[in-house]
């Protein structure tokens, strides 16, 4: 059977970034004790909920708003398998210790957590303290460094809490307690960045040598002090935000220089050395089935995909509350249509460098991609967007570097008509 992927939402952060709309905001100690709490209760009654289909003879559908997709139910296991557990926020390290050693340990008594599972924690420097560490070192085993820069005035300019010499210092406790598979995030495309100061940053990284880096640009989102910045015109002069094709130099030279380091790029923001590709990312765009818990948290299982409520006002009192809580969290609750299904396994599956597999679009959909797609896909590889590989198990699609430098445009054009 297939095993889950959970998702584990932790709306707080000791401070708001400014270019920041997750769901995330700063909360007192009292907040987050009963967030934990909460999301303790939320991770037994769902584990509960899937375990106790595993048992039933005719594997009906889980509860009213959960139906079984496409994954067999295997009688042979007592819990629901799970094989990555992802801890994000927000900044999960805003947590006690205790509290995130309860939330894990509710994931481990109500689901079985296979050996080798890949659980992340995201971490922020400034956000360290000796508890802390004994967390992660004892019960995670990969983390993600939220750096953004090495560059002080751009942390202070994206109003991250810390500077590089926390980082570092984050960076090497985590090492020295034996973290063996961190991952660094990075942005580019920040007001004032200079090509070379996107390299500096890079440089940096790489040599401390993280088994991961993500690299994401900056997008303006609504609703962010940044997005206000932008509307007021004061990103100007030597707060000039690159344009194009300074952006386009960036994400090259991100290739370039984690490619010279040995990271191989294997999703559009996501570098990895061999082997240490995430997992748990790896899941969504390969569609295969996570839960997520907690506000906001979304889940895909099956062809059911839903969302939790994005209120802790209606979050903590469901869940602290009522024991038939589950079905009163979900909103946007989507069935799939089979149109819509294929749509995100080609916008997911192009953005992965690998690409898609004919084959595997047939085995899901029972029809060829060439008779769903063969259009478009011809028509984007004549343009020299798309490209097509012969492996050993049929062929692949995936973008050349022209089309990754227009992915948007080129993953609109498989939409389908209806
Ligand atoms: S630390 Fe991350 S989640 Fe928190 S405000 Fe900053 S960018 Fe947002």
């Amino acid at each position: 059977m297939e095993p889950l992927g959970l998702y584990i939402h932790i709306p707080f952060c000791l401070r708001k970034c400014k270019y920041c709309d997750f769901l995330s905001a700063p909360a007192g100690e009292e907040t987050m004790r009963q967030y934990a709490e909460a999301l303790v209760r939320e991770i037994r009654l769902r584990g509960e909920k899937f375990s106790a289909n595993m048992d039933s003879a005719d594997r009906a559908p889980l509860a009213a708003d959960i139906s079984v997709g496409r994954g067999s139910i295997c009688q042979n296991h007592k819990k629901y398998p799970v094989d990555t557990v992802f801890l994000g926020g927000g900044t999960p390290t805003a947590l006690p210790a205790d509290c995130l050693l309860s939330i894990l340990r509710a994931v481990r008594e109500s689901f079985d957590v296979l050996p080798g599972a890949e659980i992340t924690c995201e971490v922020n420097p400034g956000t360290f303290s000796p508890e802390l560490l004994g967390f992660l070192a004892g019960e995670i085993s990969r983390v993600s460094l939220g750096l953004q820069s090495v560059h002080d005035r751009e942390l202070q300019l994206l109003g991250r809490i810390h500077n590089y010499l926390d980082f570092l210092d984050s960076y090497k406790a985590l090492r020295a307690a034996g973290a063996a598979n961190v991952s660094v995030d990075l942005m580019f495309g920040l007001p004032g960045q200079t090509l070379a100061d996107f390299e500096g940053s890079l440089r940096t990284v790489v040599e401390l040598s993280p088994e991961h880096v993500s690299c994401y640009g900056l997008i303006l989102e609504e609703g962010t002090p940044f997005f206000v910045m932008e509307e007021k015109g004061l990103f100007t002069g030597n707060l000039s935000l690159p344009d194009e094709e300074l952006e386009r130099q960036m994400y090259r030279a991100a290739n370039r220089i984690l490619g010279e380091y040995g990271y191989q790029r294997y999703e559009i923001s996501n570098y990895a050395k061999p082997g240490f590709e995430s997992r748990h990312n790896l899941r969504y765009w390969q569609r295969r089935p996570y839960l997520g818990f907690g506000i906001g948290a979304a889940s895909l299982y099956g062809k059911r995909r839903w969302s939790n409520t994005r209120e802790l006002d209606e979050y903590l009192p469901i869940l602290l509350g009522d024991a038939e809580a589950l079905s009163a969290l979900s909103r946007d609750v989507e069935v799939l249509s089979v149109k819509a299904e294929m749509e995100e396994c080609m916008f997911l599956g192009l953005r992965m460098d690998r690409g898609v597999s004919e084959k595997t679009f047939a085995s899901l959909f029972g029809r060829e991609l060439s008779e769903v797609y063969g259009d478009v896909l011809r028509k984007l590889e004549a343009q020299g967007l798309l490209s097509v590989r012969m492996e050993a198990d049929g062929s692949w699609w995936s973008l050349t570097e022209r089309g990754v430098d227009i992915s948007n445009r080129v993953l609109a054009e498989f939409l389908l008509d209806e």
